[in-house]
Order: C-alpha cells, then structure tokens, then sequence
C-alpha cells in the first residue's frame, strides 16, 4: 500500500494546537497519556487471550519499553498489547471519539491555568494527543495480535496525517517521538535522559499493573585491567579503563496499593494514586478503603473528587469504578458498581469472587456485583455522615459539590432514603438572620434534624419557600405570618428541591409544606379558632369588594380572597396545594418540559388589615362603580408578581398606571 493522506478533524486541529499551548507548563504528562494506553493495550490483550489462549504465548512477558537515541533526539515507547489496524489507526487516532469535543475544546479554552486543564484532558481522554506537546513529528507504528500487516501512522500534528504499510516482528504498537531541540536544552524536560524517563514515570504511572522498563547506561571497570596493572577496580577513576553498557531498569514499582493495609501506605502515595486513575490533579476531598470477607471478598479503594467531574451531567460520559477480578483489570469504569446518584465517586474494586472473563451482560445480574455495590453505597454514606457530625467545614464544602446528587440520591435510591435525608443541609430564615448577626460572608446552613429540634411547640409542619435567588425568597411577602409566629422556613433555591419535596413530601414525621400554596393556619387550636372566626367576619365585610377586585382581574387570577398569611404587605399571589412555584414553572417552560403542566392561574390574596385595603373599602362603599378600583387591582396584581421574582405581563401598562396615580395624589 503506498502512503495515504488523511485530515484531522476540524476539531482536532482546534484541540492539538490549544493543548500544546495550555500545557506548555507541564509537558511531561505526555508520557503519562501514553504510557497509560500503552498499559490499556496490555490489558486488552491479555483479557483477549483469556477466551483465546493462542493470543499470548506463556513465555511472553507483557511490558513497557521505553528508550531514547540522544543522537537522533528521539524517544521510543513500545508495548506489545492489542496493537492497532489500519482501520484502528484512523478511527482511534485520527479521530477524537468524543461526541463533546466542541464542548471540551471550550471548557480547554477557559481553563485558568495547566492544572485545570491537565485534568481536562484526562477526564476527557485525549491521551494520545499529548504526544504532540513535545513533538512535531510522531510516528505509530502497530500490528494488531494474531495478525501479519503492520501500519505506520505518522503526523506533524498541523491538520494531517499519513498511513503506510509497515514492518514489525511481532504485535503491539510502537511510538517514536522527534523531541524539539529547544526542549532538551532544558535538563528538567531532556525526555532523552532516562534519569528524567525513570523520575517522570514514578512520578505519574508507579502503579501501573505492567513493568515499565526504561534503558539506561551504566558503566563498569573493563575486566582484565585488574590483573594486568595490579590496581584496585573499585577505587578506579580512569575514565578510558571504563566501558559503557546498556540495561534495562524497570521504573515503577508495580505495586497494588488497594490490598496494602492503610497503615503501610502515605497519604501522598494514596493521593498520587488517586490522580494516577482520575487525572485529576487535585487531592481528592475523601478517600475510603474498602475491604469484605464473607459471602462476597473484596478489596476497594475509593474517592470523592475535590470537586464535581465537570462532565458529570453529559450524556454520553462513563462513569463507575474500576474493577479488577483477581487482581487483573477487566473494566475500566464498571457503572454496575454504583448507583447512578454517586457518579462522582472514584476508585477501585478488587475481588477474588469473580471470574476473569465476566461480561457486562452477567455483571448487571451477578448477584456478587450487587453485594459488592450495596455495601460500597453504605460505607460511602457512613463515611458522608461521619463528617456531617465530626467535620461539619469539610461536610460543607462536600455539600457545596455534591447536593444536587444526594437529593437526586433521596428520590431513587429507596432503601438509603431516610440516610440521605439526613445528610441534606438549607439555608433558612434563621442561619441567614444568624449570618447577619454575625456578619459571616459564608451562608450557613442547617439539617432537617436541626431544624425540627428548633421548631417552637405549636409548630406542626416543616415550612418552606421556593424560588430563584434568596434574595427574592427572603424578602417574599409570603413569610409574613411565619415571621411573627416565629417559624423558621427554608429557603429553596435549587430549583430540583421542589421536584424532589413532590415525591418526599413528609421528613420525620413533618408534612414538608410549601408557604407560597394553599391556605395557611398557624398556631395553637385556640389562636386558629380566634383567627377563623375573625376572618368570618372580615369576608362579610370585604365580600363585596372582593367580586369587584376578582371581576376587574378575571383574566390574570383565579380568584381573590383574603390573606392569613400577610402582616405587612398589602397583597400577594399564592399557588394551589400541589401546584409547582412560578419560578419552575418558568423554568420548565423554557427547557420545553411546561406543556404538560397546566398554566394554572394563582391567587390573589389581600390583606384586610392594611390600611390601603381599608381605604380601598371606604372608597368602594361610597362609590361601587369608582374607576379607582380596578386600577388598583392592577397595581396589587403587580406588585405581588415583583414581589415573588415574576415578570410584569405588561410592564408598559403598569408603569402608565402608577404615573398616573401619582398625578393624582400630588
Ligand atoms: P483514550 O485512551 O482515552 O481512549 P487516546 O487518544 O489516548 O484516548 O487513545 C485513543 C485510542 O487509540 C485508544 O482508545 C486505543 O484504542 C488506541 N490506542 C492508543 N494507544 C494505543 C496503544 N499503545 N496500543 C493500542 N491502541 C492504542
């Protein structure tokens, strides 16, 4: 086959010269993206060989080679895994897989700084690529096992590459970098020096599962010297009585650090590992290790990111843990290890329960994987309330990552639904009047457990207001009367709380009650009976006035009535029992969800005992068809929708309103 000429993506050009540029800083991730697939094709070939003992002869050793030519200023990394096919070459390396990449080449684009964007690219699998940070002219060359045909793959990384018929004795791949000159000038990035192969391969890949074997030079004293000059070898300077000889070192040490005991290994070995199967490249927030005997055996080693995966939400993303039976990998991201609300975790599952050639069909129903699982979700939840009770800053910040995937947690996962409850944490009116008081900048925040230990005793139901920000929430007219009685309301700003509180609607007992919906009772039988009897007689009164307001606003409301809920304000709008606040609904409707849901019309309640209702009152009892009176219903129609975060529907007509009711009053 002659060489053939091929175009890179239009993205993949994008995404190589960014990467180049934003990882400037810390080139030598390079040989991590590729000593990391190198390890990849070793697993795969040796889990192919599993069903197909013909793919690996038992003398072969699987391994990683890696060796430099200072002359010819290159540096060689060679595997003897999968190896790739012509086919291979351009759907794996031609081709970013990715359906995001336009998504991710922004996210690269507003990276802060090299960490933040090395941890881009290994969350995003771009490994291959990096090769380009060091190098402009890359060649691939790959025979795929139990195949004769090997191919070379060659790019400069400018937008195209090459595919040529090639030699090679056995499979596996090999890669062969031209190092830039001006690199090697700099002793920290001469990646032709196996002293920096060796330190850079501890540094990022020390665990992988394979030897990493890196050539290096040693010299000895040339034999025979001794014994005709007399003089001591091991004392000896001379340089020309030295010979140079290579040899291969192995650079990682290999080492399984899940089945050590966790007093035998250090943090930073935990963390560096950590970043080894995450790339991520910050510490995790916690780490967990994991071990069972009994019906199912085990061994695992899991973490919580320090912050939350940013893809954790894309569609097409993987998730799960990485899982190794008898110690050999056999899946990179096993997602039948997790539910699917604890996506963010990251780790390592070991068991000797399982067989090497388990496939995902059989994982979904092996009843060891689903042991396996339950008790990874109970000692993650043990672990998230140990520090709810023990390290309520770190707890906070977890929570600050995390809520929305613990409630998501609370409305599926059934059986830890109580355990997940317990763990949620809201801003109410009491921590932000505590904040205030103590002028802390954080916002505080408080459990369900706290919050009911708080309530006063005439309290019967656990309060709650949802809508956009909290500076809407907190100014609502709608707490009115919870204020005065004293009652503490959580403010829901997290749009999904009110989806979730739909299908939770009770926390211990407490009914979760929506202030803004439906009417309101508060306080002891006695105080209520009071109220109930007093509002009697203030509906006979207003009854009037009330048909006139309803018939001047019969387009905007469903009805209006009078308020037990205001003490200050004059008027607000409210919602039935069961309908979503308008802040969802505006929301749903935008994400094209709102169509099923009813426009349902709102309430209009008034207060009676404000004074402008009073006047309202003389004014309609003098004069019943005063033009004044559905003006104002207007103008209270109004301000109730500002005062909830809504827009005017016809901010025009309003503003003409209040002018000319201004005129009026000078
Ligand atoms: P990722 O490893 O995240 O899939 P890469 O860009 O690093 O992304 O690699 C793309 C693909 O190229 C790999 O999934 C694999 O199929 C193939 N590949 C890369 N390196 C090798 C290798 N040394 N041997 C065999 N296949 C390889």
């Amino acid at each position: 086959m002659a060489q053939e000429r091929f175009e890179f993506r239009s993205e993949t050009k994008e995404l190589l010269q960014l990467m180049a540029k934003s990882l400037y800083s810390s080139k030598d991730v390079f040989l991590r993206e590729l000593v990391s697939n190198a390890s990849d094709a070793l697993d795969r070939r040796r889990f192919e060989a599993v069903t197909d003992p013909s793919k690996l002869s038992a003398d072969e050793t699987l391994e990683i080679r890696i060796h430099a030519d200072k002359d010819a200023k290159t540096l060689t990394i060679e595997d003897n895994g999968d190896g790739m096919t012509r086919d291979d070459m351009i759907a794996n390396l031609g081709t970013i897989a990715h359906s995001g990449t336009k998504a991710f080449v922004e996210k690269l684009k507003s990276a802060e700084n090299a960490d933040q964007a090395n941890s881009l690219i290994g969350q995003f699998g771009v490994g291959f690529y990096s090769a380009f940070i060091v190098s402009d002219d890359v060649t691939v060359t790959s025979r795929r096992v139990g195949q004769d045909k090997a191919y070379t793959f060659r790019s400069s990384g400018d937008g195209s590459y090459t595919i040529e018929d090639a030699q090679k004795d056995s499979c596996g791949t090999t890669i062969v970098l031209k190092l830039r000159p001006e690199d090697l000038e700099d002793q920290l990035s001469d990646f032709t020096d196996a002293y920096v192969i060796k330190n850079t391969i501890k540094k990022y890949s020390d665990f992988v599962q394979y030897p990493v074997m890196v050539e290096c030079e040693t010299q000895h004293h040339r034999e025979g010297v001794e014994e005709a000059e007399g003089h001591d070898a091991s004392t000896c300077h001379d340089p020309t009585h030295m010979v140079t000889e290579k040899v291969w070192e192995q650079a990682n040490s290999m080492k399984a650090i899940w089945l050590k005991k966790a007093d035998e290994v250090t943090d930073e070995e935990y963390n560096e590992f950590y970043k080894n199967i995450t790339f991520d490249w910050s510490d995790p927030m916690f780490r967990l290790n994991l071990k069972a005997e009994g019906t199912v055996e085990y061994r695992g080693l899991v973490f919580i990111p320090a912050r939350a995966p940013y893809d954790m939400n894309y569609r097409d993303a993987k998730f799960g843990l990485r899982l190794h039976a008898q110690h050999v990998l056999i899946m990179e991201k096993c997602a039948e290890l997790l539910p699917d609300y604890l996506r963010f975790v990251k780790g390592v599952i070991d068991s000797s329960d399982l067989s090497l050639n388990i496939s995902r069909e059989i994982l979904q129903k092996d009843r060891s994987i689903s042991t396996i699982r339950k008790h990874i979700v109970k000692k993650v939840l043990d672990l998230l309330d140990d520090a709810a009770q023990n390290d309520k800053d770190k707890y906070n910040t977890f929570w600050e990552q995390y809520s929305r995937y613990i409630k998501e947690g609370a409305a599926s996962d059934y059986d830890n639904k109580d355990r997940l409850l317990k763990l949620m944490r809201f801003v109410t009116s009491t921590t932000v009047a505590e904040d205030e008081k103590s002028e802390s900048k954080k916002s505080s925040t408080t459990s369900f457990a706290d919050y009911i230990a708080r309530m006063p005793s005439d309290q019967d139901a656990i309060y709650a207001i949802a809508g956009e920000s909290l500076e809407v929430v907190r100014n609502s007219p709608h707490l009115e009367a919870f204020q005065q009685k004293g009652y503490e309301v959580l403010y829901l700003t997290d749009p999904y709380d009110e989806i979730l509180f739909s299908q939770i609607p009770e926390v211990q007992g407490k009914k979760i009650t929506f202030i803004g919906r439906g009417e309101v009772e508060l306080g002891s039988e006695e105080e209520k009976k009071e109220k109930r009897e007093k509002l009697e007689s203030q509906k006979k009164d207003f009854d009037a006035l009330l048909q006139k307001l309803q018939s001047s606003l019969s387009n905007d409301v469903e009805s209006v009535r009078l308020s037990t809920r205001l003490t200050t304000s004059p008027a607000c709008l409210v919602g039935r029992d069961g309908d979503v606040s308008p802040h969802l609904q505006r929301l749903l409707s935008k994400m094209g969800n709102g169509n099923g849901l009813p426009e349902s019309k709102r309430i209009l309640e008034i207060n009676p005992n404000h004074p402008l209702l009073e006047k309202l009152q003389s004014r309609f009892a003098a004069n019943a068809d005063d033009a004044i009176i559905p003006k104002y219903a207007q103008l209270l129609y109004g301000q109730s929708l500002l005062a909830e975060g809504s827009p005017l529907p016809d901010p025009v007509e309003y503003t003409k309103l209040v002018t000319e009711l201004m005129v009026e009053t000078l």
